[in-house]
């Protein structure tokens, strides 16, 4: 404990005065409300995991999108969203909503009518279709809108075993909890685990990642849009250290020289596909087409 040792360094330097006060982490934009609705999940008996931009926040670094992606089994997305509902979050229903399209500027005109521009050039404009979303408005005057969005399981990561209800265990090969101490510490902004909020089920690094090189495996050439969105998930969780030790074996041989080999994930694409761990009916890929990338 450093308490003791504190006086100490005042008397010897009294121009810098006491320590300020310790202040918990602020948590980032979209905690609060992923994790409401994770207790309201939670308290419905629903497994769940929470996905996307919030845990790239959590894991790597904070990134600005106001997307809150819980991934829920099929058969469980109607009680999901009839708990949400129930809730107080009415669900989106507009035929005419951009969130019904991979595309978010689709059939909108050039930027989409809601972000312009800066929609049409940002890593928010493609994404997966979700089974049911939600627009929420964080205050009361409307001025920032989150989308809450459950996506079936099985367009996300069908390889990951049957959620199940309740805390991961200790050594959970997939999950933890935001809440976890392991989790990197503050660095003075919206970081470090979400310790004042109700504990929301989320991926370790480790499977997170790979369940970008998955999706990137299976959209590769047959919805490129969300394969360059998945690819660019990946490439910021690059971490050798991470990836040569937690990274389950199939996905070694991508890494090389410091980069990852395109080829090489291809390659592992290929054996994924006969192994009837990737869709059957995928594209053939021309794996020589990518060398040097
Ligand atoms: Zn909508």
């Amino acid at each position: 404990m450093s308490y003791q040792r504190r006086p100490r360094r005042v008397l010897n330097n009294p121009s810098m005065g006491p320590p300020p006060p310790k202040q918990p982490p602020t948590p980032p934009a979209g905690a609060v409300t992923a994790s409401k609705i994770a207790k309201i999940i939670d308290e419905a008996d629903i497994p769940y995991f929470l996905w996307g931009w919030l845990i790239l926040t959590l894991h790597v670094t904070e990134i600005k999108v106001p997307e809150i992606e819980f991934v829920i089994p099929d058969d469980k997305l109607e009680a999901a969203t009839n708990a949400l509902v129930a809730a107080g979050y009415p669900q989106c229903e507009s035929e005419t909503c951009v969130e019904l399209h991979i595309d978010r500027t689709a059939g909108t005109g050039e930027g989409g009518n809601e972000g312009g521009l800066e929609l049409l050039h940002s890593e928010y404009r493609f994404h997966p279709v979700a089974g049911a979303h939600f627009h929420h408005f964080q205050d009361e005057r409307k001025n920032v809108t989150e989308l809450i969005a459950l996506l079936p399981k099985n367009d996300i990561a069908p390889w990951l075993p049957e959620l199940k209800v309740g805390s991961p265990a200790q050594e959970d090969p997939d999950f933890m909890l935001s809440t976890d101490p392991s989790l990197p510490k503050s660095r003075g902004g919206a970081w470090g685990p979400w310790t004042e909020l109700h504990p929301v089920k989320i991926q370790n690094r480790a499977s997170y990642t790979e369940s970008f090189l998955w999706l990137s495996c299976r959209d590769i050439d047959r919805d490129n849009n969300l394969g360059m969105r998945w690819m660019a998930m990946w490439r910021r969780l690059l971490d050798v250290e991470m990836w040569v030790q937690m990274l389950r074996e199939k996905w070694h041989p991508i890494w090389g020289d410091g980069m990852v080999s395109i080829v090489e994930l291809l390659k592992v694409r290929e054996k994924m596909i006969k192994d009837g761990e990737l869709p059957k009916d995928l594209p053939k890929v021309v794996v020589e087409d990518y060398a040097g990338r």
